[in-house]
């Protein structure tokens, strides 16, 4: 086999632009959607931008039902419920419109509709996604509200096994949308804190899938563009949320983030999953919590190419000066600098750390690092997140 061996997929159409979201009833159209559920989450559903996508659907004739029950970090209850529904509705295909959250139960809805084997059957491992029946697929449309997960150019949905306190990635190829609604403008309503996450979520895509250690040429440019988009823009639209130039810029690095992200993950990763599924933080924020530990315990390996990556963003200093820009970034962001700022009042004893060091090197991320995660480096990282050292 060459070294020069790597694997891409991008055959989804994406209508990027403001005002784009009254396209929907032709993109239903054109998958060959009739009768949509339209998954959201509760938050988002009692906001002007579901009213005004739903009275459009209204207006086109389009019959649908609505599924809201879902919460941020998604659970099996969200997904068997949604089935249910989408089932009874005798629906066609899904509307999968909100954060990574909604997008990925949309997701996951229209994948399990179909299907008879229980969801964990489908994890990311090996080929256990040949175990579906794809013939069984519906058919999804997917529109971003946040601008972080990518999920909407994805082929996976995350789900957390609540038996097991573990976040799952749920991997079919025919998950992928059919269509993307990339409208900015739904994104303007997201707050501060949200906005932060979600932005520093593409970052970190971008950022350890440049990392990732492979042949990947492709990723690694999606992914230093997806990462200067970030630096120019996020500050812009944390301070600004109207900022609609920000906010376009910010939808891009976020399917940016995604896109390049098949060539692997890492460490941040690998720590965000098992937090996330414990503690229910947001995913990006954690992700961004924990970036500057791995960005420096990754140095000896990544050095070089952070170098490089520099002096494309004009960053002077090299590898220090880059650790600094991201300190800087998070600051401007009022990203917690330590674990403790984000999870109020927490207390891990070992038990705790070491069941999160045994989550964290089997998360499927964990082979993206650099350097090998270890259970024994995983609790120096970990430790160095809550002291902020
Ligand atoms: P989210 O979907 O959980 O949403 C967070 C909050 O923001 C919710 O309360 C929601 O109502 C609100 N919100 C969303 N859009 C809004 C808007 N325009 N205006 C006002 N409020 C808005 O957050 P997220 O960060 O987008 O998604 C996180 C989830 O995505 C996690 O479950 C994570 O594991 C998953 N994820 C998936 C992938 C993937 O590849 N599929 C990648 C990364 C993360």
């Amino acid at each position: 086999m060459t070294k020069f061996f790597s694997k891409w997929n991008y055959p989804t159409t994406v209508l990027f632009g403001e005002g784009r979201i009254r396209e929907l009833p032709d993109a239903l159209a054109g998958a060959g959607i009739a009768n949509p559920l339209f998954v959201t989450d509760p938050g988002l559903a009692q906001l002007p931008v579901v009213a005004m996508t739903l009275k459009l659907l209204d207006d086109a004739g389009v019959s649908y039902g609505v599924f809201s029950d879902v919460k941020p970090n998604p659970v099996e209850s969200n997904l068997n419920a949604g089935v249910k529904v989408f089932r009874d509705g005798g629906h066609d295909g899904v509307i999968a419109f909100g954060g990574g959250s909604a997008l990925d139960l949309g997701k996951l809805i229209a994948f399990m509709a179909g299907q008879s084997r229980p969801v964990w059957d489908f994890e990311d491992i090996g080929d256990w996604w040949t175990r579906a029946d794809a013939s069984a697929i519906a058919p999804i449309i997917a529109v971003p509200t946040t601008a972080g997960t990518g999920s909407e150019v994805g082929r996976a949905g995350v789900i957390t096994n609540e038996a097991t306190h573990t976040k799952k990635v749920i991997f079919h190829p025919r998950m992928l949308p059919v269509t993307v609604i990339a409208d900015p403008e739904l994104s303007v309503g997201m707050p501060p804190f949200i906005t932060a996450g979600t932005g520093m979520d593409a970052f970190a895509h971008c950022l350890e899938a440049y990392c990732a250690p492979g042949y990947h040429p492709m990723a690694d440019g999606i992914a230093v563009e997806g990462m200067r988009l970030v630096f120019e823009n996020l500050p812009k639209a944390y301070e600004d949320g109207k900022d609609l130039t920000a906010r376009a810029n910010m939808m891009s690095a976020a399917a940016m983030g995604a896109t390049a992200f098949q060539k692997g993950l890492g460490a941040i990763h690998s720590l965000s999953h098992p937090i996330g599924a414990l503690y229910d933080t947001h995913h990006g924020m954690t992700n961004a919590v924990f970036m500057p530990y791995v960005l420096a315990f990754n140095r000896e390996a990544i050095e070089e190419r952070i170098v490089r990556l520099s002096r494309y963003l004009g960053i002077k200093g090299g590898f220090d000066g880059f650790a600094k820009a991201v300190l800087k970034l998070r600051k401007q962001l009022k990203v917690p600098h330590k674990l403790p700022g984000l999870i109020k009042g927490l207390e891990m004893d070992d038990k705790r750390k070491a069941l999160i060091a045994d989550m964290a090197v089997v998360d499927p991320t964990a082979g993206g690092n650099p350097v090998k995660l270890t259970k024994k480096n995983v609790l120096e990282l970990l430790d160095a997140s809550i002291e902020g050292k």
